[in-house]
Protein backbone atom coordinates (compact mmCIF):
# COMPACT_ATOMS: atom_id res chain seq x y z
CA UNK A 1 0.00 0.00 0.00
CA UNK A 2 1.48 3.51 -0.94
CA UNK A 3 1.38 5.59 2.49
CA UNK A 4 0.69 9.23 1.46
CA UNK A 5 -0.65 10.33 5.42
CA UNK A 6 -4.90 9.82 5.09
CA UNK A 7 -4.96 13.64 6.15
CA UNK A 8 -2.61 15.28 3.33
CA UNK A 9 -5.37 12.95 1.18
CA UNK A 10 -8.15 14.55 2.85
CA UNK A 11 -6.02 18.17 2.41
CA UNK A 12 -5.56 17.35 -1.22
CA UNK A 13 -9.28 16.63 -1.90
CA UNK A 14 -10.81 19.40 0.12
CA UNK A 15 -8.52 22.08 -1.88
CA UNK A 16 -10.26 20.84 -5.27
CA UNK A 17 -13.10 21.49 -6.26
CA UNK A 18 -14.93 18.04 -7.98
CA UNK A 19 -17.30 20.88 -10.43
CA UNK A 20 -14.03 22.21 -11.54
CA UNK A 21 -12.08 18.84 -12.27
CA UNK A 22 -15.04 16.86 -13.83
CA UNK A 23 -16.39 19.90 -15.96
CA UNK A 24 -12.76 19.60 -17.85
CA UNK A 25 -14.50 16.49 -18.71
CA UNK A 26 -17.49 16.91 -18.85
CA UNK A 27 -20.28 19.27 -19.70
CA UNK A 28 -22.06 19.82 -16.03
CA UNK A 29 -25.78 22.04 -16.01
CA UNK A 30 -27.26 22.58 -12.58
CA UNK A 31 -30.17 20.36 -11.55
CA UNK A 32 -31.03 21.37 -8.05
CA UNK A 33 -27.95 21.47 -5.26
CA UNK A 34 -26.35 18.89 -8.15
CA UNK A 35 -25.10 18.98 -11.48
CA UNK A 36 -25.35 16.49 -14.27
CA UNK A 37 -23.50 15.98 -17.39
CA UNK A 38 -23.51 12.85 -19.81
CA UNK A 39 -21.80 10.13 -18.41
CA UNK A 40 -17.80 9.62 -19.98
CA UNK A 41 -18.25 6.03 -18.58
CA UNK A 42 -20.99 4.83 -20.49
CA UNK A 43 -22.75 6.11 -23.83
CA UNK A 44 -25.88 8.07 -23.07
CA UNK A 45 -27.85 10.72 -24.63
CA UNK A 46 -29.82 12.15 -21.96
CA UNK A 47 -27.72 12.97 -19.00
CA UNK A 48 -27.72 10.44 -15.82
CA UNK A 49 -24.23 11.54 -14.80
CA UNK A 50 -24.35 13.68 -11.48
CA UNK A 51 -21.98 15.44 -9.03
CA UNK A 52 -23.07 16.40 -5.74
CA UNK A 53 -20.49 19.37 -4.96
CA UNK A 54 -21.71 18.93 -1.10
CA UNK A 55 -20.93 15.84 -0.56
CA UNK A 56 -17.99 15.89 -3.01
CA UNK A 57 -18.78 12.87 -5.05
CA UNK A 58 -20.46 11.60 -8.19
CA UNK A 59 -22.61 9.01 -9.15
CA UNK A 60 -24.14 7.97 -13.07
CA UNK A 61 -27.23 6.59 -12.51
CA UNK A 62 -26.86 5.09 -15.92
CA UNK A 63 -23.88 2.80 -15.43
CA UNK A 64 -23.60 3.23 -11.74
CA UNK A 65 -20.20 4.38 -11.55
CA UNK A 66 -19.60 6.62 -8.97
CA UNK A 67 -17.24 7.65 -6.06
CA UNK A 68 -15.46 10.81 -4.70
CA UNK A 69 -12.64 13.51 -7.25
CA UNK A 70 -9.99 10.53 -7.14
CA UNK A 71 -11.71 7.92 -8.67
CA UNK A 72 -12.46 9.88 -11.22
CA UNK A 73 -9.69 10.67 -12.58
CA UNK A 74 -8.35 6.94 -11.98
CA UNK A 75 -11.17 6.07 -14.28
CA UNK A 76 -11.39 8.87 -16.83
CA UNK A 77 -7.43 8.73 -17.34
CA UNK A 78 -6.73 5.34 -16.64
CA UNK A 79 -4.75 6.35 -13.26
CA UNK A 80 -3.74 4.57 -10.13
CA UNK A 81 -4.61 5.87 -7.15
CA UNK A 82 -1.47 7.59 -5.97
CA UNK A 83 -1.16 9.57 -9.15
CA UNK A 84 -4.44 10.76 -9.01
CA UNK A 85 -3.68 12.01 -5.59
CA UNK A 86 -0.12 13.62 -7.36
CA UNK A 87 -1.99 15.06 -9.99
CA UNK A 88 -4.44 16.78 -7.69
CA UNK A 89 -1.64 17.58 -5.29
CA UNK A 90 0.33 19.28 -7.84
CA UNK A 91 -2.20 21.24 -8.58
CA UNK A 92 -3.07 23.06 -5.47
CA UNK A 93 0.46 23.28 -5.01
CA UNK A 94 0.55 20.38 -2.00
CA UNK A 95 3.71 19.22 -1.69
CA UNK A 96 3.47 14.93 -0.74
CA UNK A 97 6.33 12.66 0.68
CA UNK A 98 8.39 10.98 -1.68
CA UNK A 99 7.10 8.08 -0.01
CA UNK A 100 9.34 4.61 -0.28
CA UNK A 101 6.06 2.27 -0.86
CA UNK A 102 5.23 4.93 -3.41
CA UNK A 103 7.42 2.67 -5.89
CA UNK A 104 5.42 -0.48 -5.68
CA UNK A 105 2.47 1.09 -6.99
CA UNK A 106 4.41 3.01 -10.10
CA UNK A 107 6.08 -0.15 -10.78
CA UNK A 108 3.07 -1.82 -11.54
CA UNK A 109 1.58 0.63 -13.39
CA UNK A 110 4.84 0.91 -15.33
CA UNK A 111 4.87 -2.73 -16.36
CA UNK A 112 1.38 -2.47 -16.82
CA UNK A 113 1.87 -0.35 -19.79
CA UNK A 114 4.64 -2.16 -20.87
CA UNK A 115 2.39 -5.00 -21.23
CA UNK A 116 0.17 -3.85 -23.36
CA UNK A 117 2.45 -2.78 -25.68
CA UNK A 118 3.94 -5.84 -25.83
CA UNK A 119 0.28 -7.57 -26.18
CA UNK A 120 -0.06 -5.05 -28.95
CA UNK A 121 3.34 -5.91 -30.71
CA UNK A 122 2.97 -9.16 -30.59
CA UNK A 123 -0.68 -9.16 -32.67
CA UNK A 124 1.61 -7.19 -34.65
CA UNK A 125 4.26 -10.18 -35.25
CA UNK A 126 1.30 -12.84 -35.61
CA UNK A 127 -0.87 -11.36 -37.92
CA UNK A 128 2.56 -10.75 -40.01
CA UNK A 129 3.47 -14.35 -39.76
CA UNK A 130 -0.04 -15.50 -41.02
CA UNK A 131 0.33 -13.40 -43.87
CA UNK A 132 3.88 -15.10 -44.56
CA UNK A 133 5.15 -18.55 -45.73
CA UNK A 134 5.07 -19.80 -41.95
CA UNK A 135 1.15 -19.20 -41.80
CA UNK A 136 -0.07 -21.29 -44.63
CA UNK A 137 -0.94 -23.98 -42.83
CA UNK A 138 -2.84 -21.53 -40.40
CA UNK A 139 -4.46 -19.87 -43.47
CA UNK A 140 -5.65 -23.08 -44.90
CA UNK A 141 -7.26 -23.70 -41.65
CA UNK A 142 -9.25 -20.19 -41.40
CA UNK A 143 -9.48 -20.42 -45.30
CA UNK A 144 -11.95 -23.72 -44.85
CA UNK A 145 -13.53 -22.48 -42.30
CA UNK A 146 -14.67 -19.64 -44.55
CA UNK A 147 -13.17 -16.31 -43.03
CA UNK A 148 -12.71 -13.87 -45.39
CA UNK A 149 -9.62 -11.41 -45.01
CA UNK A 150 -11.59 -8.63 -43.98
CA UNK A 151 -13.09 -10.67 -41.61
CA UNK A 152 -9.26 -11.75 -40.35
CA UNK A 153 -8.13 -8.19 -40.21
CA UNK A 154 -10.60 -7.03 -38.39
CA UNK A 155 -10.33 -9.25 -35.59
CA UNK A 156 -6.30 -9.04 -35.61
CA UNK A 157 -6.27 -13.11 -36.10
CA UNK A 158 -2.51 -14.51 -36.70
CA UNK A 159 -0.35 -17.20 -36.14
CA UNK A 160 2.24 -17.87 -33.39
CA UNK A 161 4.99 -20.45 -34.96
CA UNK A 162 6.04 -23.76 -33.81
CA UNK A 163 9.62 -23.00 -33.09
CA UNK A 164 8.80 -21.85 -29.13
CA UNK A 165 11.45 -18.80 -29.41
CA UNK A 166 9.70 -16.54 -32.57
CA UNK A 167 7.84 -14.02 -30.40
CA UNK A 168 11.05 -13.38 -27.61
CA UNK A 169 13.69 -13.16 -30.03
CA UNK A 170 11.82 -10.63 -32.19
CA UNK A 171 10.18 -8.73 -29.65
CA UNK A 172 13.90 -8.59 -27.69
CA UNK A 173 15.12 -7.51 -30.80
CA UNK A 174 12.71 -4.73 -30.94
CA UNK A 175 13.52 -3.36 -27.59
CA UNK A 176 9.92 -5.21 -25.75
CA UNK A 177 11.51 -5.84 -22.68
CA UNK A 178 11.57 -9.53 -21.28
CA UNK A 179 9.86 -8.62 -18.25
CA UNK A 180 7.21 -7.18 -20.37
CA UNK A 181 6.45 -10.10 -22.65
CA UNK A 182 6.82 -11.95 -19.37
CA UNK A 183 4.09 -9.91 -17.74
CA UNK A 184 1.98 -10.08 -20.88
CA UNK A 185 1.73 -13.67 -20.35
CA UNK A 186 3.53 -14.14 -23.67
CA UNK A 187 6.23 -15.68 -22.48
CA UNK A 188 7.35 -17.94 -19.64
CA UNK A 189 10.06 -19.76 -17.98
CA UNK A 190 10.92 -23.55 -18.34
CA UNK A 191 12.06 -26.01 -15.47
CA UNK A 192 16.12 -24.52 -16.10
CA UNK A 193 14.74 -20.99 -16.02
CA UNK A 194 15.01 -20.38 -19.70
CA UNK A 195 12.53 -18.12 -21.22
CA UNK A 196 9.56 -19.54 -24.12
CA UNK A 197 6.66 -18.37 -26.39
CA UNK A 198 3.73 -19.03 -24.73
CA UNK A 199 1.99 -19.71 -27.91
CA UNK A 200 3.17 -22.39 -30.36
CA UNK A 201 2.16 -23.14 -33.81
CA UNK A 202 -1.48 -21.72 -33.03
CA UNK A 203 -3.98 -19.70 -34.41
CA UNK A 204 -3.96 -16.70 -32.16
CA UNK A 205 -7.25 -14.43 -31.15
CA UNK A 206 -6.89 -11.37 -29.54
CA UNK A 207 -8.56 -10.50 -26.58
CA UNK A 208 -9.66 -6.89 -26.31
CA UNK A 209 -11.00 -5.08 -22.78
CA UNK A 210 -14.15 -2.98 -23.29
CA UNK A 211 -11.67 0.19 -24.59
CA UNK A 212 -10.59 -2.03 -27.29
CA UNK A 213 -6.99 -2.52 -25.49
CA UNK A 214 -5.53 -6.09 -26.39
CA UNK A 215 -4.97 -7.46 -22.96
CA UNK A 216 -4.51 -11.07 -23.71
CA UNK A 217 -5.19 -13.92 -26.50
CA UNK A 218 -6.96 -16.63 -26.93
CA UNK A 219 -5.01 -19.92 -29.13
CA UNK A 220 -6.24 -22.76 -31.16
CA UNK A 221 -4.33 -25.45 -31.89
CA UNK A 222 -4.16 -26.76 -35.75
CA UNK A 223 -2.52 -30.03 -34.32
CA UNK A 224 -3.95 -32.46 -31.83
CA UNK A 225 -2.22 -30.28 -28.66
CA UNK A 226 -4.29 -30.28 -25.67
CA UNK A 227 -5.99 -27.92 -25.18
CA UNK A 228 -7.47 -27.10 -28.17
CA UNK A 229 -7.69 -23.94 -27.01
CA UNK A 230 -5.36 -22.14 -24.71
CA UNK A 231 -5.98 -18.88 -23.14
CA UNK A 232 -3.21 -16.37 -21.82
CA UNK A 233 -2.84 -16.83 -17.83
CA UNK A 234 -4.61 -14.73 -15.45
CA UNK A 235 -1.89 -11.87 -15.07
CA UNK A 236 -1.59 -8.33 -14.36
CA UNK A 237 -3.77 -7.66 -16.84
CA UNK A 238 -5.90 -10.58 -18.04
CA UNK A 239 -8.04 -12.60 -15.99
CA UNK A 240 -9.98 -15.48 -17.60
CA UNK A 241 -13.06 -15.19 -15.49
CA UNK A 242 -13.79 -11.58 -16.17
CA UNK A 243 -13.07 -10.88 -20.15
CA UNK A 244 -15.37 -11.84 -22.94
CA UNK A 245 -14.57 -12.30 -26.49
CA UNK A 246 -15.68 -9.39 -29.15
CA UNK A 247 -17.67 -7.26 -26.34
CA UNK A 248 -15.34 -4.52 -26.92
CA UNK A 249 -17.06 -4.65 -30.92
CA UNK A 250 -20.26 -5.53 -29.92
CA UNK A 251 -21.22 -3.00 -27.77
CA UNK A 252 -22.13 0.16 -30.11
CA UNK A 253 -23.72 -2.86 -32.05
CA UNK A 254 -25.75 -4.00 -28.59
CA UNK A 255 -26.84 -0.37 -27.53
CA UNK A 256 -28.05 0.15 -31.29
CA UNK A 257 -30.10 -2.75 -31.99
CA UNK A 258 -30.96 -3.16 -28.29
CA UNK A 259 -30.09 -6.50 -27.31
CA UNK A 260 -27.04 -8.86 -26.85
CA UNK A 261 -26.12 -11.89 -28.55
CA UNK A 262 -23.94 -14.53 -26.43
CA UNK A 263 -22.47 -17.45 -28.54
CA UNK A 264 -20.44 -20.58 -27.21
CA UNK A 265 -16.91 -19.88 -29.37
CA UNK A 266 -14.91 -17.43 -31.12
CA UNK A 267 -15.31 -17.79 -34.16
CA UNK A 268 -19.08 -18.27 -33.89
CA UNK A 269 -18.65 -14.91 -32.81
CA UNK A 270 -16.38 -13.62 -36.29
CA UNK A 271 -18.58 -15.74 -38.29
CA UNK A 272 -21.65 -13.67 -36.77
CA UNK A 273 -19.40 -10.35 -37.57
CA UNK A 274 -18.74 -11.46 -41.16
CA UNK A 275 -22.57 -12.20 -41.40
CA UNK A 276 -23.67 -8.34 -40.64
CA UNK A 277 -24.44 -9.79 -36.97
CA UNK A 278 -22.38 -7.31 -34.82
CA UNK A 279 -23.93 -7.32 -31.30
CA UNK A 280 -22.47 -10.80 -30.62
CA UNK A 281 -19.80 -11.80 -27.63
CA UNK A 282 -18.53 -14.62 -26.32
CA UNK A 283 -17.36 -16.64 -23.13
CA UNK A 284 -13.70 -17.35 -22.85
CA UNK A 285 -14.71 -20.76 -21.25
CA UNK A 286 -17.24 -23.31 -21.34
CA UNK A 287 -19.87 -21.32 -18.69
CA UNK A 288 -20.47 -17.94 -18.31
CA UNK A 289 -19.03 -16.36 -14.78
CA UNK A 290 -20.64 -14.29 -12.62
CA UNK A 291 -18.54 -11.47 -13.71
CA UNK A 292 -19.12 -11.53 -16.71
CA UNK A 293 -23.17 -11.69 -15.51
CA UNK A 294 -22.33 -8.32 -14.02
CA UNK A 295 -20.63 -6.85 -16.72
CA UNK A 296 -23.45 -7.65 -19.24
CA UNK A 297 -25.67 -6.02 -16.55
CA UNK A 298 -23.99 -2.72 -17.12
CA UNK A 299 -24.95 -3.03 -21.24
CA UNK A 300 -28.47 -2.64 -20.29
CA UNK A 301 -29.79 -4.35 -22.93
CA UNK A 302 -31.68 -7.90 -23.11
CA UNK A 303 -29.22 -10.72 -23.35
CA UNK A 304 -29.82 -13.66 -25.22
CA UNK A 305 -27.89 -16.72 -25.28
CA UNK A 306 -27.49 -18.75 -28.50
CA UNK A 307 -26.97 -22.01 -28.25
CA UNK A 308 -26.27 -25.18 -30.23
CA UNK A 309 -29.96 -27.45 -29.54
CA UNK A 310 -27.72 -30.40 -28.82
CA UNK A 311 -27.68 -32.07 -25.46
CA UNK A 312 -24.27 -30.61 -24.36
CA UNK A 313 -25.74 -27.15 -25.76
CA UNK A 314 -28.98 -27.24 -23.93
CA UNK A 315 -27.02 -28.02 -20.82
CA UNK A 316 -24.48 -25.10 -21.17
CA UNK A 317 -27.34 -22.79 -21.50
CA UNK A 318 -29.26 -24.37 -18.59
CA UNK A 319 -26.20 -23.26 -16.51
CA UNK A 320 -25.52 -19.97 -18.43
CA UNK A 321 -29.56 -18.92 -17.59
CA UNK A 322 -29.06 -19.50 -14.52
CA UNK A 323 -25.84 -17.04 -13.98
CA UNK A 324 -27.60 -14.69 -15.53
CA UNK A 325 -30.84 -14.87 -13.27
CA UNK A 326 -28.57 -14.67 -10.57
CA UNK A 327 -26.68 -12.08 -11.61
CA UNK A 328 -29.86 -9.96 -12.11
CA UNK A 329 -29.46 -9.76 -16.22
CA UNK A 330 -32.78 -9.73 -18.49
CA UNK A 331 -32.45 -12.52 -20.86
CA UNK A 332 -33.66 -15.20 -23.26
CA UNK A 333 -32.28 -18.72 -24.76
CA UNK A 334 -32.59 -18.86 -28.21
CA UNK A 335 -31.48 -22.96 -29.18
CA UNK A 336 -30.30 -23.75 -33.14
CA UNK A 337 -31.58 -26.77 -34.33
CA UNK A 338 -29.63 -29.54 -33.16
CA UNK A 339 -25.71 -30.01 -34.05
CA UNK A 340 -26.00 -26.44 -35.19
CA UNK A 341 -23.78 -23.99 -33.74
CA UNK A 342 -24.24 -20.23 -34.58
CA UNK A 343 -20.84 -20.60 -36.78
CA UNK A 344 -22.60 -23.42 -39.09
CA UNK A 345 -25.98 -21.49 -39.11
CA UNK A 346 -24.82 -18.44 -40.90
CA UNK A 347 -22.23 -19.82 -42.82
CA UNK A 348 -25.21 -21.84 -44.77
CA UNK A 349 -28.00 -19.35 -44.10
CA UNK A 350 -26.40 -15.46 -43.23
CA UNK A 351 -28.41 -13.78 -40.57
CA UNK A 352 -31.70 -14.83 -41.07
CA UNK A 353 -31.86 -18.12 -39.20
CA UNK A 354 -30.15 -16.38 -36.16
CA UNK A 355 -32.55 -13.58 -35.92
CA UNK A 356 -35.56 -16.34 -36.41
CA UNK A 357 -33.74 -18.45 -33.31
CA UNK A 358 -33.48 -15.21 -31.44
CA UNK A 359 -37.88 -14.46 -32.13
CA UNK A 360 -38.44 -17.89 -30.62
CA UNK A 361 -36.34 -17.13 -27.91
CA UNK A 362 -38.16 -18.12 -24.16
CA UNK A 363 -37.10 -16.24 -21.39
CA UNK A 364 -34.54 -17.52 -19.03
CA UNK A 365 -36.54 -18.70 -16.23
CA UNK A 366 -39.31 -20.11 -18.74
CA UNK A 367 -36.45 -21.96 -20.13
CA UNK A 368 -35.06 -22.98 -16.97
CA UNK A 369 -38.56 -24.57 -15.94
CA UNK A 370 -38.81 -26.35 -18.91
CA UNK A 371 -35.36 -28.20 -18.36
CA UNK A 372 -36.75 -29.64 -15.08
CA UNK A 373 -39.98 -30.85 -16.40
CA UNK A 374 -38.07 -32.68 -19.12
CA UNK A 375 -36.11 -34.38 -16.34
CA UNK A 376 -38.83 -34.79 -14.03
CA UNK A 377 -42.31 -34.63 -15.37
CA UNK A 378 -45.55 -32.69 -14.55
CA UNK A 379 -48.16 -35.75 -14.90
CA UNK A 380 -47.21 -37.53 -11.43
CA UNK A 381 -47.20 -36.06 -8.12
CA UNK A 382 -43.77 -36.69 -7.36
CA UNK A 383 -42.42 -35.44 -10.59
CA UNK A 384 -43.87 -32.15 -9.65
CA UNK A 385 -42.76 -32.33 -6.47
CA UNK A 386 -38.78 -32.56 -7.68
CA UNK A 387 -39.12 -29.47 -10.25
CA UNK A 388 -40.52 -27.73 -7.59
CA UNK A 389 -37.42 -28.70 -4.96
CA UNK A 390 -35.01 -28.14 -7.63
CA UNK A 391 -36.17 -24.74 -8.72
CA UNK A 392 -37.13 -23.22 -5.42
CA UNK A 393 -33.61 -22.22 -4.04
CA UNK A 394 -32.69 -20.78 -7.27
CA UNK A 395 -35.62 -18.75 -7.30
CA UNK A 396 -34.77 -17.18 -4.03
CA UNK A 397 -31.12 -16.23 -5.62
CA UNK A 398 -32.59 -13.93 -8.11
CA UNK A 399 -31.88 -10.35 -6.32
CA UNK A 400 -34.12 -8.31 -8.77
CA UNK A 401 -37.96 -8.36 -6.32
CA UNK A 402 -40.16 -8.12 -9.33
CA UNK A 403 -38.37 -10.60 -11.78
CA UNK A 404 -38.34 -12.94 -8.27
CA UNK A 405 -41.77 -12.69 -7.44
CA UNK A 406 -43.09 -13.38 -11.37
CA UNK A 407 -40.96 -16.65 -10.98
CA UNK A 408 -42.73 -17.78 -7.93
CA UNK A 409 -45.64 -17.40 -9.33
CA UNK A 410 -44.78 -19.18 -12.75
CA UNK A 411 -43.23 -21.83 -10.75
CA UNK A 412 -46.65 -22.04 -8.51
CA UNK A 413 -48.64 -22.08 -11.40
CA UNK A 414 -46.39 -25.12 -13.34
CA UNK A 415 -46.20 -27.38 -10.28
CA UNK A 416 -49.26 -26.63 -8.79
CA UNK A 417 -47.44 -26.18 -5.06
CA UNK A 418 -48.94 -23.25 -3.53
CA UNK A 419 -47.15 -20.45 -3.85
CA UNK A 420 -46.84 -19.51 0.11
CA UNK A 421 -45.58 -23.09 0.51
CA UNK A 422 -43.00 -22.35 -1.65
CA UNK A 423 -41.92 -19.23 -0.47
CA UNK A 424 -41.37 -20.79 2.97
CA UNK A 425 -39.26 -23.37 1.43
CA UNK A 426 -37.39 -20.60 -0.40
CA UNK A 427 -36.08 -19.32 3.19
CA UNK A 428 -33.62 -22.50 3.66
CA UNK A 429 -30.00 -21.19 4.24
CA UNK A 430 -28.51 -20.44 1.11
CA UNK A 431 -24.84 -22.94 0.22
CA UNK A 432 -21.81 -21.19 1.21
CA UNK A 433 -20.20 -19.12 -1.37
CA UNK A 434 -22.73 -19.07 -3.38
CA UNK A 435 -25.38 -16.86 -4.92
CA UNK A 436 -25.60 -12.87 -4.15
CA UNK A 437 -24.80 -12.65 -0.07
CA UNK A 438 -25.42 -8.90 0.04
CA UNK A 439 -29.21 -9.31 -0.96
CA UNK A 440 -29.49 -11.04 2.20
CA UNK A 441 -33.49 -10.22 4.66
CA UNK A 442 -31.64 -7.49 6.05
CA UNK A 443 -30.69 -6.18 2.59
CA UNK A 444 -34.66 -7.02 1.42
CA UNK A 445 -35.90 -5.33 4.16
CA UNK A 446 -34.50 -1.85 3.73
CA UNK A 447 -35.11 -2.08 0.23
CA UNK A 448 -38.90 -3.04 1.44
CA UNK A 449 -38.52 0.49 3.37
CA UNK A 450 -37.45 2.52 0.48
CA UNK A 451 -40.46 0.92 -1.16
CA UNK A 452 -42.49 2.28 1.90
CA UNK A 453 -40.62 5.95 1.33
CA UNK A 454 -41.88 6.25 -2.10
CA UNK A 455 -45.13 4.79 -1.63
CA UNK A 456 -45.71 7.61 1.37
CA UNK A 457 -44.37 10.03 -1.41
CA UNK A 458 -47.16 8.91 -3.50
CA UNK A 459 -49.91 9.47 -1.30
CA UNK A 460 -48.60 12.91 -0.30
CA UNK A 461 -45.79 14.94 -2.33
CA UNK A 462 -44.89 16.98 0.37
CA UNK A 463 -43.53 14.14 2.68
CA UNK A 464 -40.69 13.87 0.25
CA UNK A 465 -38.88 17.22 1.49
CA UNK A 466 -38.35 15.85 4.50
CA UNK A 467 -37.04 12.44 2.73
CA UNK A 468 -34.77 14.09 0.28
CA UNK A 469 -33.21 15.84 3.14
CA UNK A 470 -32.37 12.57 4.96
CA UNK A 471 -32.31 9.65 2.27
CA UNK A 472 -31.60 11.61 -0.98
CA UNK A 473 -32.28 9.59 -4.44
CA UNK A 474 -28.30 8.84 -5.12
CA UNK A 475 -28.69 6.89 -1.51
CA UNK A 476 -31.52 4.67 -3.01
CA UNK A 477 -30.12 0.93 -2.79
CA UNK A 478 -32.33 -0.78 -5.02
CA UNK A 479 -31.72 0.86 -9.23
CA UNK A 480 -35.16 0.93 -10.09
CA UNK A 481 -36.19 2.66 -7.32
CA UNK A 482 -33.43 4.69 -7.51
CA UNK A 483 -34.73 5.68 -10.72
CA UNK A 484 -37.88 6.33 -9.35
CA UNK A 485 -36.89 8.46 -6.79
CA UNK A 486 -34.19 10.60 -8.73
CA UNK A 487 -37.62 11.17 -11.48
CA UNK A 488 -39.76 12.31 -8.18
CA UNK A 489 -37.27 14.51 -7.20
CA UNK A 490 -37.14 15.78 -10.49
CA UNK A 491 -41.34 16.50 -10.79
CA UNK A 492 -40.98 18.50 -7.14
CA UNK A 493 -38.47 20.45 -7.77
CA UNK A 494 -40.37 21.63 -10.77
CA UNK A 495 -42.88 22.30 -8.50
CA UNK A 496 -45.34 18.96 -10.22
CA UNK A 497 -47.81 17.80 -8.37
CA UNK A 498 -46.35 13.77 -7.68
CA UNK A 499 -48.34 10.84 -9.55
CA UNK A 500 -47.58 7.47 -11.30
CA UNK A 501 -49.00 8.96 -14.29
CA UNK A 502 -46.73 11.46 -14.28
CA UNK A 503 -43.85 9.54 -13.46
CA UNK A 504 -44.77 7.00 -15.59
CA UNK A 505 -44.20 9.28 -18.30
CA UNK A 506 -41.02 10.86 -17.69
CA UNK A 507 -39.64 7.11 -17.02
CA UNK A 508 -41.00 5.47 -19.70
CA UNK A 509 -37.99 4.31 -21.89
CA UNK A 510 -36.46 3.04 -17.99
CA UNK A 511 -37.94 -0.36 -17.93
CA UNK A 512 -36.31 -1.62 -14.65
CA UNK A 513 -37.35 1.98 -13.23
CA UNK A 514 -41.37 1.25 -14.71
CA UNK A 515 -41.79 -2.55 -13.28
CA UNK A 516 -40.37 -0.54 -9.99
CA UNK A 517 -43.24 1.65 -9.84
CA UNK A 518 -46.17 -1.01 -11.11
CA UNK A 519 -44.79 -2.91 -8.18
CA UNK A 520 -45.70 -0.03 -6.05
CA UNK A 521 -49.21 -1.48 -4.86
CA UNK A 522 -50.56 0.75 -2.34
CA UNK A 523 -49.62 -0.18 1.44
CA UNK A 524 -52.28 0.94 4.40
CA UNK A 525 -49.64 1.33 6.93
CA UNK A 526 -46.89 2.80 4.31
CA UNK A 527 -46.33 6.50 5.92
CA UNK A 528 -45.84 4.58 9.43
CA UNK A 529 -43.04 2.12 8.03
CA UNK A 530 -41.43 5.35 6.24
CA UNK A 531 -41.49 7.35 8.96
CA UNK A 532 -39.63 4.94 11.22
CA UNK A 533 -36.88 4.33 8.57
CA UNK A 534 -36.46 8.29 8.04
CA UNK A 535 -35.74 7.70 11.88
CA UNK A 536 -33.82 4.99 11.29
CA UNK A 537 -31.36 6.80 8.86
CA UNK A 538 -30.81 9.95 10.94
CA UNK A 539 -29.95 8.08 13.99
CA UNK A 540 -27.40 5.97 11.49
CA UNK A 541 -26.03 9.53 10.03
CA UNK A 542 -25.56 11.04 13.72
CA UNK A 543 -23.50 7.33 14.29
CA UNK A 544 -21.18 8.35 11.50
CA UNK A 545 -20.55 11.58 12.27
CA UNK A 546 -19.51 10.63 15.66
CA UNK A 547 -18.01 8.22 14.06
CA UNK A 548 -15.90 10.50 12.16
CA UNK A 549 -15.17 11.86 15.49
CA UNK A 550 -13.49 9.36 17.12
CA UNK A 551 -11.69 8.81 13.82
CA UNK A 552 -9.91 12.32 13.98
CA UNK A 553 -9.06 11.82 17.84
CA UNK A 554 -7.06 8.61 16.81
CA UNK A 555 -5.55 10.11 13.50
CA UNK A 556 -4.53 13.30 16.01
CA UNK A 557 -2.91 11.15 18.60
CA UNK A 558 -1.49 8.98 15.84
CA UNK A 559 0.51 12.36 14.67
CA UNK A 560 0.99 13.38 18.28
CA UNK A 561 1.26 10.38 20.06
CA UNK A 562 1.33 10.59 24.18
CA UNK A 563 4.72 12.00 25.70
CA UNK A 564 6.16 13.06 21.91
CA UNK A 565 7.43 16.91 22.09
ZN1 LIG B 1 -22.57 6.24 -16.70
Amino acid sequence: MARIPEELIRTVQESVDILDVVSRYVTLRRSGRSFKGLCPFHDEKTPSFTVFPESARYKCFGCGEGGDVFTFLMKRNGLAFIEAVEELAREANIALPRAREDAGEAERTRLRAEALRALEFAAGFFSAVLARDTGRRAREYLGQRGFTDETLRSFRIGFAPDDGEALLRYGTQKGIAESALEAAGLIRRNDRGRYFDMFRGRVTFPIHDLRGKIIGFGARTLGDDQPKYLNSPDGILFHKGREMYGLDLAREAARAADRLLVVEGYTDVMHCHQAGLKEVAAGLGTALTPENAQQLRRFRVPVFLVFDGDEPGLKAAERAAETLLTGDVEGAVALLPPGEDPADVVVEGGRGPMDLAVERAVDLWTYRMERATARHGLSTLEGREKVARELVDLVAKIGDPVRRELAFRLLAERTRVPESTLRSEAKVPRPAGGGRPERSDAWQSWIEAERHVLRATLEDGAFWDRVELWYPPDRFRDTGLRFVATALSDLRRRGESVTREGLLSVLADKDVAVEALQALEPAADARHHAESFLARVARLAQVREAGDDVAAVVRARKAHPAGAP
